[in-house]
């Protein structure tokens, strides 16, 4: 008997298409995931399977949590002998250091040569069970202990109550896209469900030093480094914003200011996405939020790229994303109280409805095209692994 973990990926199974390309991409996650784990992965058709050399489920099973693609995990016992009377008992054993009232017996059979069917399979193992141990039932809609038995080529595999993993498509499948990542609630929130969409995400930030502070860029780096759980590893464009938002501020009405600052900022995030194969930008703009963020708002915003911008949380309520920013662990880190670049020249009027015409003709007051090659010329890339932070200047202009 061998004691083993044993992958489900659900909604994988109904990509049929891509379904190669998705359990490359989850194996390859799987493998980087639990890579000093010392565990052992084998994959076989239609489910993973890792073994343990030592104690250490705890840190698995944690490592699982991060990893999508993952639908359900089960600790299984792989039972060699296909003998009934054999696999009989030893499900016995297993079952009776349970405890519960009711339970199911499920079997599947990938084994189609096996003499007993499945149904049948399920029942005489249901029989034992009555037999020895007292004062249990059979329950088949709400079983306290599901007993699943897989009969496969190779073994069979008894398996308890499932742990539900996240779910989602591995991280990786869909391409690249790039987060615009502030200190803020929303956007690590959007960042994750771009991920568990399979995206594999490099953000990008802009600061404004001296007005934003270094806490405020480490602060969005330790937010980036809880969205590179769940993303492999992560790259955090740093762009210096300072110049570009002085000279919005001295030569655009105010009312314009934070839409133009948008405008240029959606500008530099698109030419890093093209520059990094990122086919999307995503962000955490939710719609009414805040001035800039009218319909009429992302519109004027909006035409400046032709690049897709996925807004994830754009119809949650703000309540909605603080409870996932909880449940995701970002939300303590997104509260710590350190300016962001965009707070610190909003006007005190910021226009709700501003006019295409009206962005476009007042930015033409700034060298706006000069200042985005210079941003981009000289920006910082900071890369955070899983195990070190590695700090590198890309030469990329
Ligand atoms: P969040 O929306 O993340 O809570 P916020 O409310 O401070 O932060 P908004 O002003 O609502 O940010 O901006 C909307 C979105 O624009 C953000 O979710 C983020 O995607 C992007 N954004 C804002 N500021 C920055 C920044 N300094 N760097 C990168 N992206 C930013
Ligand atoms: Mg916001």
């Amino acid at each position: 008997m061998e004691k083993l973990i044993m992958i489900k990926y659900g909604e994988l199974s109904t990509k049929k298409a891509n379904i190669n390309l998705f359990l490359k991409q989850l194996k390859d996650n799987l493998s980087f995931a639990l890579e000093d784990l010392d565990v052992e992965i084998k994959f076989d058709k239609g489910r993973m399977f890792i073994s343990l050399k030592k104690d250490n489920f705890e840190e698995v099973e944690e490592a699982l949590n991060h990893v999508f693609g993952i639908h359900e995990y089960d600790i299984a016992y792989k039972f060699n002998d296909k003998n009934f009377d054999k696999i009989a008992n030893f499900v016995l054993k297993l079952v009776k250091q349970k405890v519960f009232n009711t339970f199911k017996v499920v079997t599947k059979r990938s084994d189609k040569n096996y003499p007993i069917s499945s149904m049948d399979f399920s029942r005489q193992i249901g029989a034992v069970i009555l037999k020895n141990i007292e004062g249990v039932k059979v329950d088949i809609h709400e079983p306290e202990l599901l007993v699943s038995i897989e009969i496969r080529m190779d073994a069979v595999y008894i398996y308890f109550n499932s742990e539900k993993g996240i779910g989602g498509y591995p991280v990786g499948v869909a391409g690249k896209g790039l987060l615009m990542l502030s200190g803020g609630i929303d956007s690590p929130v959007a960042g994750y469900m771009a991920i568990k969409r399979g995206v594999k995400l490099e953000c990008i930030y802009f600061e404004s030093p001296p007005h934003t502070s270094i806490e405020a860029k480490n602060k969005v780096l330790e937010l980036a480094s809880k969205l590179a759980l769940y993303n492999n590893d992560i790259k955090v464009h740093i762009i210096r914003f300072t110049d570009i938002q002085q000279a919005i501020y001295q030569n655009c009405p105010h009312a314009y200011l934070v839409t133009i600052m948008r405008r240029m900022m959606y500008r530099i995030a698109e030419r890093i996405a093209r520059m990094n194969n990122c086919k999307i930008l995503v962000n955490g703009e939710s719609i009414g939020q805040v001035a800039s963020q009218t319909l009429t708002s992302m519109n004027v915003i909006n035409e400046t790229v032709r690049i897709p911008v996925i807004r994830p949380v754009s119809c949650f309520d703000k309540l909605e994303i603080i409870d996932f920013a909880k449940k995701i662990g970002t939300y303590e880190t997104s509260i710590l109280p350190y300016e962001d670049c965009c707070t610190i020249f909003v006007p005190e009027h910021p226009v709700i409805n501003p006019t295409f015409e009206e962005a476009r003709e007042y930015e033409k007051n700034i060298d706006y095209e000069k200042m985005i090659y210079e941003a981009i010329k000289n920006h910082e890339v900071i890369r955070i692994s899983l195990k070190e932070k590695v700090k590198e200047f890309e030469d990329i202009l």
